[in-house]
């Protein structure tokens, strides 16, 4: 039945409805990349912490800012004791700013080697007279008659000298390593002694040089500080080299020695040097004065006096105002010594194979902030430079946190604005629906033409109104304008619906007058029931009825006079409601028989001369037990092709003018409705079976079933047997269910649906918009086609240009279910409903009810567009006419 095009839509509906939804889900995502997000930032920045732990300790390595607590002496706390014991020679003191580099340095590998470690301090950057030395030699010669030791480390080009001058009497065959030793020429003789090795300190007065000058490329004048330590003695030497070099030529080359003056008048001679000039600090550690400095405080009271940049080319000051600089990492050298040392220990090595080791390691550092002083670009440094200071920004700081809370945030943002979309869109179809349903409660009791009760109205009142009970007084009045036909074809239909609509007025005026009811029947008829009375022959009420026809009506420009026919009926004791309208129908016809215009009561004697009621029930059971029942088939046409695409079978009496409008109802109220319904069913089967034999592709067949019929517990039973008895596949039948059976939450229909699922058979629901009509339940129940009553149709096809009905289609189709709207009997309603989208039609247009044989035929056919109906196909959005 769904047709491609409704599917597509579907689609489209589900994609534009979605979109709040779509929200959620996109919010969700979002939410979701923000928390991977985050969790991949945090492992990339704990990865980075680890290298920001590398860099950091480069920067304790270049700066002054080395955690003392790390350094400790005496028990190794790594591995096994080796019983080794090494004594570190040091040409410096504590204060001095690479000590705890160098001891640090050693102690890490010496710690981890169970190698005993014991320094031995010479001072001698603070002390360095005769007597000083003297007493330095004092304390090693005690020193190295106490304790056995399996070799030496001598730091710095003084320590490296006091162990080449007293060799062979205190380290007699102990393997030395040295390292911190400036003085080239000294390290390499040193280095030839079978038992010494080392490392040559790099001056790093060259590197400092070229750096600053890169940075600096206007420089005219170098001016290098020294002092009067043995280390500043060498370095000056090589810096007085260096101003030979043709690469520096055009460059004044100066010095100042920080010895020769106070701090005061050193710092004043320094603030003379103008832009051009740099300073190189080479080394401050005691003024003319004798007063020993720090490097932090020479270096900041020299850059705080001086107005030109200050390079460095050792550790320290580089937070003290130094610009940059090339620096030992004496941390490394030290931990390359120590190493050395373990294996010559370990005997894995021997110095007196191991010549000169290479240079220590060193790395450029500047100053981010002094570097911003002196306008100095940061761009090719040198690749490893530390750079000290630098300002972090703020994405730097705090992106793994700010680029996650940034997706989540715009995720919730999206999610709460995808909730108040889904949110107004669920009302607005709320509103939707509820507007709809009662529009649809309304049409469903309401007459539209004339706006009093319909004819569903006022069966259901004959059925269940209280006022109608056996044994209450009331009466039954048929009222059938005479000739209305004629009146309507000969003015039009507009003034017959005029002409209708004043007559339900003045009945509905009437019925409220005499405490009854009024409701339009069918075309021109109406029904009235009075309650708490009975009609008389020559009654006042009966005598205004038919008065009030009997006035002028105006007519377009004419008038006219309206006469009616009038059959009415009292109740009885002992007969209900259905049994007294069929006696007022019997007394209408009664009337027209007499010749019109006149008002026939029905009696006892009436009926018994006519067909009783009785006599009804007996031709219906007769009919039932005596095979005299026959199906009609009524072609199902889908609205873009004119192909047939169902039937629907529909029950006849052979032997009686009986309509199953009538004599259902009366099977129903029996309990003969399931004999009925397994009579039907097996005459469709054996009817498909003979189709499906002729080699036909036939489309499926619907059987209609009534509610009353739930009582036949077996009846699936018996529609299996049926459809495997004439060889019809399920797929062939379908089942027309009326909304009653989907509303009462009935548990037996509940396994109804589950049984005829099982077996493979289709529901449709009949007669929508007839009965509850509440649309809630349309979207759960287990079907998939919705048949639109012809009262919906007659109703609203043309008010408001068919909107209503438009939007009831609509929202069906809404709900993934495909539409066939029944009653369809001119061309203009079948292309309007067509226009509304509904998929399929049933109604005389296309075809009345057939007798087997010519459904046969029509089959055959296959087509049943009229010749001037134009089959349209879906492309794309649009639809488009297939040009014939
Ligand atoms: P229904 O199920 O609503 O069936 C559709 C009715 O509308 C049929 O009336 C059909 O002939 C009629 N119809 C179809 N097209 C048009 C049209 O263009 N104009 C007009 N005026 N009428 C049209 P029918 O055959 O008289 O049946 C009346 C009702 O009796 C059915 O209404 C259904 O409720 C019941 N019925 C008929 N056959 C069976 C059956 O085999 N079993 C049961 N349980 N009920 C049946
Ligand atoms: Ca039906
Ligand atoms: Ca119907």
């Amino acid at each position: 039945m769904r047709s491609r095009g409704s599917t597509r839509k579907m689609r489209r509906k589900l994609q534009d409805a979605g979109l709040g939804y779509r929200l959620l889900i996109g919010g969700m995502a979002l939410i979701i990349a923000g928390g991977i997000v985050f969790f991949v930032l945090m492992v990339r920045r704990s990865n980075q912490n680890a290298e920001q732990d590398a860099y950091d300790e480069l920067v304790d390595a270049v700066t002054s800012g080395y955690n003392h607590e790390q350094i400790t002496t005496g028990m190794p706390t790594g591995s096994e004791e080796s019983g080794h014991r090494v004594l570190f020679l040091s040409s410096y003191d504590p204060t001095f700013l690479t000590y705890d580099d160098q001891i640090s340095g050693l102690e890490e590998v010496f710690d981890e080697q169970g190698v005993m470690l014991d320094t031995l301090d010479m001072e001698t950057k603070k002390h360095s007279t005769q007597a000083d030395m003297e007493q330095i030699e004092e304390q090693v010669a005690y020193r190295m008659a106490q304790t056995d030791y399996d070799g030496i480390i001598a730091a710095d080009d003084a320590a490296l000298r006091f162990v080449e001058d007293h060799q062979d009497e205190y380290f007699k065959d102990l393997p030395v390593i040295f390292f911190g030793v400036s003085d080239t020429e000294e390290g390499t003789k040193a280095a030839q002694d079978p038992n010494i090795t080392g490392y040559l300190e790099g001056d790093n007065i060259e590197q400092t040089l070229d750096l600053a000058l890169q940075l600096l490329p206007d420089t005219k004048t170098v001016v290098a500080i020294f002092d009067n330590t043995l280390t500043s003695q060498v370095i000056s030497e090589n810096y007085m080299d260096l101003s030979m070099e043709p690469k520096y030529a055009g460059l004044t080359f100066a010095s100042l020695n920080f010895g020769e003056f106070s701090l005061d008048d050193f710092c004043a001679q320094v603030s003379l040097l103008q832009e051009g000039a740099i300073i190189v600090d080479v080394s401050a550690f005691q003024d003319g004065d004798g007063i020993n400095y720090t490097v932090p405080q020479s270096v900041k009271a020299i850059s705080s006096a001086a107005q030109v940049p200050v390079f460095r080319i050792s550790k320290g000051g580089f937070r003290n105002g130094a610009v940059a600089g090339y620096v030992n990492l004496f941390r490394n050298t030290a931990r390359q010594a120590a190493t050395l040392m373990c294996e010559i220990l370990n005997g894995e090595k021997e110095t007196k194979d191991l010549a000169l080791q290479e240079q220590m390691t060193a790395c450029y550092v500047v100053n981010y902030t002094q570097m911003q002083k002196f306008h100095l670009s940061m761009d090719d440094l040198p690749e490893g430079t530390v750079i000290l200071n630098e300002p972090e920004s703020f994405l730097d700081k705090y992106g793994f946190i700010f680029y996650p809370t940034l997706l989540m945030v715009a995720g919730l943002l999206i999610i709460v604005f995808g909730l108040g979309w889904e949110v107004k869109e669920r009302t607005k179809a709320e509103q939707d629906q509820r507007r709809i349903s009662a529009e649809l409660q309304f049409s469903n009791e309401h007459d539209h033409l004339t706006g009093i009760y319909n004819r569903q109205t006022a069966l259901a009142k004959i059925a269940q109104d209280g006022r109608l009970k056996n044994g209450s007084d009331y009466a039954v009045m048929m009222v059938d304008v005479d000739d209305f036909k004629e009146l309507n074809e000969k003015y039009g239909h507009k003034s017959g619906d005029g002409l209708l609509k004043s007559v339900a007025w003045d009945l509905q005026k009437l019925a409220f007058a005499n405490n009854a009811e009024v409701a339009r029947y069918g075309g021109d008829e109406f029904i009235l029931l009075f309650f708490d009375r009975h009609l008389s022959d020559d009654d006042e009420i009966i005598r205004q009825i038919m008065a009030l026809f009997r006035k002028e009506q105006p007519i377009g420009i004419d008038y006219v006079v309206l006469h009616a026919s009038v059959g009415a009926a009292n109740s009885e004791i002992g007969h209900d409601a259905n049994e007294v309208l069929i006696w007022a129908e019997m007394a209408l016809q009664k009337a027209k028989q007499q010749g019109k215009n006149t008002c026939t009561l029905s009696t006892r004697q009436m009926r018994e001369e006519n067909r009783s009621y009785e006599q009804l029930k007996a031709a219906i059971l007769h009919a039932i037990g005596n095979d005299g029942m026959y199906m009609v088939y009524q072609p199902q046409v889908n609205t873009k092709t004119g192909q047939i695409v169902g039937l629907e079978a529909l029950v006849r009496m052979k032997d009686a003018d009986i309509g199953p409008g009538t004599f259902i109802p009366i099977a129903e109220e029996n309990g003969w409705i399931r004999s009925i319904g397994r009579l039907t069913t097996r005459l469709v089967c054996e009817q498909v079976g003979k189709w499906i034999a002729t080699g036909l592709s036939v489309p499926p067949v619907s059987i209609n079933y009534s509610a009353e019929q739930l009582q036949d517990l077996t009846y699936v039973d018996y529609l299996k047997q049926q459809l495997e008895a004439n060889h019809v596949p399920a797929s062939c039948i379908k089942l027309e269910i009326t909304e009653s059976l989907f509303m009462d939450n009935n548990q037996r229909a509940e396994e109804l649906f589950k049984e005829l699922k099982d077996l493979g058979i289709m529901l449709l629901m009949d007669d929508f918009g007839t009965g509850y009509s509440s649309l809630n339940y349309l979207s759960y129940i287990p079907v998939n086609v919705v048949k639109i009553d012809k009262t919906l149709v007659d109703t609203y096809m043309w008010d408001n240009d068919g909107i209503f009905l438009r939007d009831v289609i609509r929202l069906v189709k809404d709900l993934g279910k495909s539409t066939i709207c029944e009653g369809v009997e001119t061309k203009g309603q079948f292309e309007r409903l067509r226009e509304f989208g509904c998929d399929c039609i049933q109604g005389y247009y296309f075809s009345r009810p057939l007798s087997a044989d010519d459904a046969f035929l029509s089959m055959q056919r296959g087509n049943l567009f009229h010749e001037d109906d134009t089959p349209i196909e879906e492309a794309g959005d649009e639809i488009r006419l297939i040009e014939s």
